[in-house]
């Protein structure tokens, strides 16, 4: 007797001493819930020398059981298997008392309810539903302990069949009671990270989306477009069916706001896409309710709500944020489905955040609307009168160039002069005036390109032919320095000897006299834009001029009116317009552009244009 009181206790303390093992490498295994399961099942079952074992757990929605991890003879069928929760099972028993329950006597209980694997003739009657086919598996003895988190019942361990054939004790609960315990905290815990994960993952693909949304929205300064891009998202992250986004009107109009983006929704509906940049109310329906509390509103009982219209047919779910900037509520994002289920509350902070993120965008294109109007008007008047003076200027041109020739009678020697000099102010006076007009169309995104794929050193001799007598004059070398059989560029003809002709015209205003101006160009490997074409014409146009200080070099580029003090001491003309001009254009054919410079020293202006190649590949 006492041999077998010690091989008892040293079987409890062998017992315990696994399961202080096992519980502390449960941890490990947060990452993955259905592998900490399987451990539990294992470990269980092997502790206390068992043949076969299941583990539940509940189903938080139905609150059936469910089985997870099955062990022993033909247990696979059982996985995924439920037990409802209205009908009689030991699982059920043990979860309700919170407390293990032991059956040493399967066969006659009434309260085992086909939880696992009986294969006896005599029970195909008892039980059909919930039999499992098995060859000579039969469950004699059945131990099952709730597994409890925070004293909450996740779930049961089952353990079937002592080896040795001995039935549970109730030593055997209580140890199966303590893992139980320690197995709950892990497989919360292995939730809640997986919750967690999850919750991780969705953050993620917000984030990613709203920084696609900054990449559009930074694109654009349409409004209309801006208001598209957050609509879309905000439609596409949640399952909403239908949306909009809506401004308050300004103009002194409260009652009323503008619909500037709408989507899903049916022609007859007052949100309908046809409506698009018409007044809707501002003051009524739900919107109504948000636009005047700046607080975002959710509502799953849209009926029940007394502010509610409808706007979408069968809507039983809403979602309406304010847009704010500057706290003042800009107008609204709103969207609704006709199934519950699509609109969540996480729905509804992501549509708070993408309001946050989307409104000074909208603050800004707004402005930028109201600004492009300006700069429309300004865009019309310098059309016009770039209209206005072209006749003018076409006839001074034309008289002067008669009585220069000599055609109305011989000139003397100060009448040639003054006669030279307004040729050439009406010259400068009509590219002015054409500079004017290109850079308005600029800006107002007008100024279109004629693209076709042509040679670049025809352009080179164009530009210079004009130019010959300027270099003259200040007894300047032009050095031209690239092969003739470049490849061709994609380009507008007009507008690249508009560029080249600004650079030369530069190089030689800006190099004092017996100075040189290089012009280079080679096909190149396009280092300077990754994101660009492949290969392109790197041209230079490099002079021993004047040069320009650092704080030129900022500038050059990007002030309209801009010149220099250098510049201004040569007495060349200037407006300052053409480098913002040339820029453009450069940018506009997809090419880059910049400048090395030294004062004193000189300057090389850099610009690349795409291959004709490129383009034409890049379009098969
Ligand atoms: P501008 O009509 O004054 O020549 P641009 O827009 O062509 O206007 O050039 C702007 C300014 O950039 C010039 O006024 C001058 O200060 C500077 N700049 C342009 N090209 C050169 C150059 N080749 N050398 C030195 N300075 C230059």
């Amino acid at each position: 007797n006492k041999t077998q009181l010690f091989e008892a206790t040293q079987s409890r303390s062998q017992q315990l001493e696994a399961l202080n093992e096992i519980s502390s490498q449960l941890s490990t295994e947060i990452a993955d819930v259905d592998r900490l399961l399987d451990r539990i099942m294992r470990s269980a079952v092997d502790i206390l020398k068992c043949e076969a074992g299941s583990l539940l757990l509940e189903d938080e929605e139905s609150g059936d059981m469910i089985f997870r991890v099955a062990l022993g003879p033909n247990a696979d069928d059982l996985v995924g298997r439920r037990l409802p929760r209205e009908e009689p099972s030991l699982a059920n028993e043990a979860l309700t008392r919170a407390e293990s329950v032991i059956v040493n006597d399967a066969a006659s209980d009434k309260r085992w309810f086909g939880e696992v694997i009986e294969s006896d003739d005599e029970d195909e009657d008892e039980d059909e539903t919930e039999a499992v086919p098995s060859t000579t598996f039969k469950s004699r003895a059945l131990l099952t302990t709730p597994l409890l988190a925070q004293g909450q019942p996740i779930g049961v361990l089952q353990i079937i069949n002592k080896k040795n054939g001995s039935p549970f004790t109730n030593e055997d609960a209580t140890l199966l009671t303590t893992f139980a315990a320690q197995a709950a905290v892990a497989i919360q815990n292995a939730r809640l990270y997986a919750l967690q994960d999850e919750r991780l993952i969705q953050r993620v693909a917000e984030l990613e989306g709203l920084a696609a949304i900054d990449q559009s929205l930074n694109q654009t300064l349409e409004l209309q477009q801006v208001a598209q891009v957050t609509l879309n998202w905000a439609i596409r992250q949640s399952k909403a069916k239908a949306g909009i986004i809506a401004l308050i009107h300004q103009e002194s109009d409260d009652e009323n706001m503008l619909l500037i983006s709408s989507s899903g929704y049916p022609e007859e509906s007052m949100f309908s896409a046809t409506v698009i940049g018409e007044t809707v109310p501002a003051k009524v329906g739900i919107w109504g309710r948000v636009i005047r509390t700046a607080t975002p509103s959710f509502t799953r009982n849209l009926k029940e709500d007394p502010d509610y219209i409808e706007t979408f047919p069968g809507a039983v779910a809403q979602i309406t944020v304010p847009i704010i900037s500057a706290s003042e509520v800009l107008g609204i994002l709103m969207i609704e489905s006709d199934n519950e289920a699509d609109l969540t509350l996480l729905d509804m902070e992501f549509l708070t955040r993408l309001a946050d993120h989307a409104s000074p965008a909208i603050a800004n294109s707004k402005l930028f609307g109201e600004l492009s109007h300006q700069q429309k008007a300004r865009a019309d008047f310098v059309r016009f009168i770039a209209h206005e003076l072209k006749t003018p200027m076409t006839s001074m041109k034309g008289y002067t160039d008669l009585l220069m020739r000599g055609v109305v009678g011989p000139l003397n020697e100060q009448q040639s002069n003054f006669l030279e000099t307004i040729f050439n102010s009406v010259n400068r006076l009509e590219a002015l005036v054409n500079d004017l007009r290109d850079i308005e169309a600029q800006d107002a995104n007008q100024l279109k390109l004629d693209m076709g794929a042509i040679d670049f050193p025809p352009i080179v001799r164009e530009c210079l032919r004009p130019l010959e007598q300027a270099f003259e004059r200040k007894e300047q070398n032009v050095v031209l320095d690239f092969p003739e059989d470049l490849p061709q560029v994609w380009g507008d003809h007009q507008r690249l000897i508009q560029v080249m002709t600004n650079f030369i015209t530069n190089g030689n205003k800006y190099t004092p006299v017996n100075g040189t101006v290089t012009i280079k160009a080679e096909e190149a490997v396009n280092i300077w834009d990754t994101e660009g074409v492949r290969r392109v014409l790197h041209v230079q146009i490099q002079d021993n001029g004047i040069g320009m200080s650092e704080d030129d070099l900022k500038r050059i580029f990007k002030e309209k009116y801009f010149r220099s003090d250098t510049a201004r001491d040569t007495d060349e003309p200037g407006t300052g317009l053409g480098m913002v001009l040339t820029r453009g254009l450069i940018l506009q054919h997809g090419g880059q552009v910049w400048v090395e410079s030294e004062p004193g020293v000189g300057s090389t202006f850099h610009f690349t244009i795409p291959l004709a190649d490129e383009i034409l590949r890049e379009a098969m």
